[in-house]
């Protein structure tokens, strides 16, 4: 068995949806650049995704000869104890975006089950949707309900929303008995519900004067949650979706950091770039912001109605450093991708080595007779350079596929170690 070939440099393939960043403003084009230097960046053109892996509408290639990334992985996971076939169980994606993406949530898999038989147009499959996005650049989104206190706070600041929510009658007897809009806990709920459902002429009618009332007022403007309901109706003018920044917590991430949205988290994506990984599944139950199908009862029926702090909903990047960075080993293939600078990255068949398998395979390569601070031994045999390089003036490609481990005899998975060099 030989396990030196089995890191290989891939290529994406990009998707020109309308709400991409446009040129060389996207990261997608400037990955993709990285990749392909002959690549013509067109200065009007939306870069939206730049996705790696083998779904059907974007299946990667290898970069030196265009082979099918399904294809290789046929032929090269014959022997492979890994749990899936000549298909990843993920989707790894690039998004520049430049005009906000729907107001969402992702079922659990359970429910996509349901909702796969229920409609199997809107709901394409039956599988769950877990992702995890990481910016890239400065990146905004909305995510997971606001703490009440200020859902409350625009409640009572703006009538609109007391409209929308048929609040507007009893409004005033709320905030002057208890001096709070929300009686129990789930009153946010119902306040919710009800605006989702609005008529939506109302919406366009009772947006239309927000929008006017902000515009007109510079106190109300240095608000950063009227702020983006200014651009949000800007794109998407008279659309319920608008005022869901009163509901959800707005965040900006640094690059670096991530937000891992598990199921029925109501989410949207605002602006920026980042790389979001997902299990492969295109099921979203959308409620505004969009063109697209929208689900507003399911969405209402699913989505968790939890009040969160942003610090609930945002996490540090797990890999800070990304000078020296060991890749842990897994029973599954992986995707490296460099997104800055260049990158030697070396890698070893182990299978030679004295591994102790206590932990099933999946121990860092720190921890087994290959230490994270070996050397590569550029005149052994066994070690495999690979360049990766990426921007708009470097050449060679800058995603890699790292295959699964392959099987040992006794069924024990044993690792390729993918050891990156320096990062410049
Ligand atoms: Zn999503």
């Amino acid at each position: 068995m030989t396990s030196i070939g089995k890191v290989v440099p891939i290529v994406g393939v990009i998707q020109n949806y309308a709400w991409g960043k446009k040129g060389t403003e996207s990261e997608v084009a400037k990955l993709y650049k990285g990749s392909i230097p002959s690549f013509n960046i067109q200065p009007g053109s939306p870069y939206a995704e730049l996705w790696f892996g083998t779904h059907p509408k974007g299946p990667s290639k290898l970069l030196e000869n265009s082979e099918l990334l399904t294809s290789w992985l046929s032929k090269n996971l014959q022997q492979a104890s890994c749990n899936h076939s000549n298909e990843l169980p993920f989707l790894l994606k690039v998004l520049s975006v430049d005009t906000a993406l729907s107001i969402q949530i992702h079922p659990n898999k359970l429910e996509a089950g349901e909702l796969h038989k229920w409609n199997p147009r809107e709901y394409p499959d039956s599988n769950h949707k877990p992702e995890m996005a990481i910016a890239l650049t400065s990146f905004e989104a909305l995510c997971g309900f606001r703490p009440l206190q200020e859902i409350e706070h625009y409640f009572c600041d703006l009538d609109e929303l007391k409209i929308l929510t048929k609040l507007v009658t009893d409004s005033a007897h709320h905030v002057t008995t208890a001096g709070k809009i929300f009686q129990t806990e789930l009153d946010f709920k119902n306040s919710f519900v009800s605006l989702m459902n609005c008529d939506a002429g109302i919406v366009k009618e009772q947006a239309a004067s927000l929008n006017g009332r902000i515009s007109k007022n510079n106190e109300m403007k240095s608000d950063p949650n009227h702020a983006l309901f200014l651009r949000l109706h800007c794109q998407y003018p008279g659309d319920v979706g608008c005022f869901c920044v009163y509901f959800l917590n707005y965040v900006t991430l640094k690059p670096g950091e991530a937000l891992f949205l598990q199921s029925n988290l109501p989410h949207a994506y605002i602006h920026g770039d980042c790389i979001e990984c997902m299990a492969n599944s295109d099921n979203v139950v959308r409620a505004g912001l969009t063109p697209k199908f929208r689900d507003v009862d399911t969405l209402c029926r699913l989505v968790k109605y939890e009040n969160r702090q942003i610090r609930d909903v945002l996490f540090d990047s797990l890999a800070k450093d990304f000078k020296k960075y060991t890749m842990p080993a897994t029973s599954t293939s992986s995707i490296l991708l460099v997104t800055k600078g260049q990158a030697k990255l070396y890698c070893i068949n182990k299978s030679n080595e004295d591994n102790d398998d206590n932990n099933g395979g999946r121990n860092s390569a720190g921890t087994n007779s290959l230490k994270s601070d070996t050397k590569p031994d550029r005149n052994d045999h066994r070690w495999k350079k690979i360049d990766i390089k990426t921007g708009l003036n470097k050449e060679n490609g800058n995603g890699v596929l790292r295959n699964a481990p392959s099987e040992q005899k006794g069924n024990k998975a044993k690792n390729d170690s993918a050891k990156p060099g320096e990062l410049n």
